[in-house]
């Protein structure tokens, strides 16, 4: 062999938060059984940025990838279930849609569902196109339940994630990491030093020790010591597309009346944990409210042009139910990604490769994402170029693919009551989804983007909730009788309703796990 087609030796992770243990979790999956070592470092003097609470469902296909039990995962990280996003006062104040999880009904004659719920919609139903999601049923009615996959039914077709307390969730992943064979250190790193072709060499720590790899992935956070200061990779700011810039964050106690059972229809998701995240439009930002068993995670992502700290931190402790257990801090960060997120010997995963902003719970998504990217791209000694090209392709694509659909949920407001939402209303948007949209409402179409996370069902669930509406629906569904695809849109919702009576509330479900 020759020596620079040689396996990589050792891998440095640097950071030892979400990022970093999800990071070292799937490298050691694949690397157990080989001579690599792989070494976690983490600094006792910077803590994790401890948010990061929302997943979206690759998180299941995750555990699953890593042999982790997912009962064991939910009850050592305090987690709940999480069908969807209620997405609360983003078209106008009062007002609430669904982006659930799983499909919204099923094709009709191979057609896709939301050709003929438009199609309906054009000849006057008044249905919501979320009314035929299983996930958006049991949401509503604060119920959860994994269909069997050996016996299938009309709740099949549902999809779920977790919300889970961020900490414990690393220290899971930590114990999961060290006790298959990756090395922790404690310890900070002060300088890197650097080969005379530019490649990173070692890191210098504070204690005047040094730390050789081959190959170095920087989890350090939204300081992004490898790739940013050591490398110079710069930061491509995306502030002008999405503005919002801070989040003020408390955790509060669950309200006594959320721990009790139903006992009323009207009481529904209020006696039991509600199975999905909260985002409520405010004045100048959103608001997340995400449960957990023992309580509940808020903050308030707004734009500091538009709206003061002390204005942010009031507002979410006028909005918080339960009482704040948690003191509220403030956390800046810039919206965008790295112009490289794999450069010479160094991959960046988690912050230090970018943040979109947390409305759609896809940070730690990109994060396993980009872990998993790696692994099915494991370099050698070459380094070749080509990796690293291939690797920035496709992580560009899935930063700008979620950046389209999260602004999609901003653009689309008709809220005009501060200078926040006015504003967006005359904001360039990426010329990516000035087409998409363009392309949706004169023919009603959408066509999924490659390694676009979200798919038609998602785009259509928040387009069809912002109340955006094409001007045409596709002619392929007029081949299907009105009366015919009438009968299956009565016929779904009908029994989608009957099903979910019959299931335990979230709360309840949770409880059995414990059994
Ligand atoms: C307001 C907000 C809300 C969010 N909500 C969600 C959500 O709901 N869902 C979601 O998927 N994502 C969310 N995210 C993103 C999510 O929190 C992060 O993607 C995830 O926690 C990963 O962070 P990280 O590990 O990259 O960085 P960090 O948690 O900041 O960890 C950085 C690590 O680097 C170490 N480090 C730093 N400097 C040094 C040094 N010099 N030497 C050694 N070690 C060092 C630190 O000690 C630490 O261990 C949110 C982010 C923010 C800001």
């Amino acid at each position: 062999m020759n020596s620079s087609t040689l396996p990589i030796n050792s891998y440095v992770i640097v950071g030892g938060g979400t990022a970093g243990w999800l990071t070292a979790a799937i490298l050691i999956r694949v690397l157990e059984n080989t001579n690599a070592t792989i070494t976690l470092i983490e600094s006792p003097e910077v803590s994790t940025v401890g948010v990061g609470e929302a997943t979206v469902p690759f998180l299941i296909d995750n555990l699953k990838f890593l042999d982790i039990p997912e009962t064991d995962f939910i009850l050592k990280t305090n987690a709940t279930f999480k069908l969807g996003i209620k997405l609360t006062d983003w078209q106008n104040p009062g007002e609430s849609y669904w982006h659930p999880f799983g499909d919204v009904g099923s094709k009709i004659n191979g057609w896709e569902f939301y050709q003929h719920w438009l199609k309906a919609n054009f000849n006057g139903d008044t249905s919501n196109y979320t009314d035929f999601s299983p996930c958006a049923v049991m949401a509503d009615a604060g119920k959860f339940y994994i269909p069997n996959p050996k016996k299938p039914n009309n709740l099949s077709t549902m999809g779920y994630a977790l919300h889970f307390d961020a900490s414990l969730a690393a220290a899971y992943l930590s114990n999961y990491a060290q006790s298959r064979g990756v090395v922790h250190k404690q310890g900070h790193v002060e300088t890197v030093s650097k080969h005379e072709d530019g490649r990173l060499k070692s890191l210098v720590m504070k204690d005047g020790s040094s730390v050789k790899g081959d190959f170095f992935i920087d989890c350090t956070g939204q300081r992004a010591l490898l790739i940013g200061e050591a490398l110079d990779v710069e930061y491509e700011d995306w502030s002008h597309y999405l503005p919002v810039n801070r989040a003020v964050v408390v955790q509060s106690e669950i309200a006594p009346s959320e721990t009790k059972k139903s006992k009323t229809a009207q009481s529904k998701v209020q006696g039991s944990l509600p199975p999905y995240t909260e985002a409520f439009a405010h004045e100048h930002g959103w608001r997340w409210q995400i449960p957990l068993q023992n309580r509940i995670g808020n903050g308030y992502v707004y734009a500091s042009d538009y709206c003061s700290e002390e204005e942010a931190t009031e507002l979410l402790l006028k909005n918080i139910q339960g009482k704040p257990i948690t003191e509220p801090r403030t956390i800046r960060f810039t919206t965008g990604k790295r112009k490289k997120m794999w450069h010479k010997n160094c991959v960046a995963i988690g912050l230090s490769s970018g943040f979109l902003e947390p409305l759609e719970s896809t940070s730690i998504y990109l994060v396993s994402r980009a872990a998993m990217l790696f692994i099915t791209m494991l370099p050698n000694m070459s380094l070749a170029k080509e990796t690293e090209s291939e690797y920035n392709r496709l992580m560009d694509s899935e930063y700008e693919n979620l950046r389209d659909f999260i602004v999609t949920h901003y653009c689309t407001s008709r809220r005009t009551d501060t200078a926040f939402w006015q504003d967006w209303q005359k904001r360039d948007i990426p010329p990516s989804l000035q087409n998409k949209l363009a392309f949706y409402k004169s023919q009603g179409r959408l066509i999924r983007n490659d390694l676009d996370l979200f798919g038609p069902i998602s785009w259509h669930s928040v387009l069809s909730g912002m109340g955006v509406f094409p001007e045409a629906y596709d002619p392929v569904v007029d081949a299907t009788i009105v009366a015919e695809s009438h009968k299956y849109i009565k016929g779904v919702r009908a029994s989608l309703i009957y099903s979910v009576n019959q299931l335990l509330t979230h709360s309840e479900y949770l409880e059995r796990l414990k059994l």
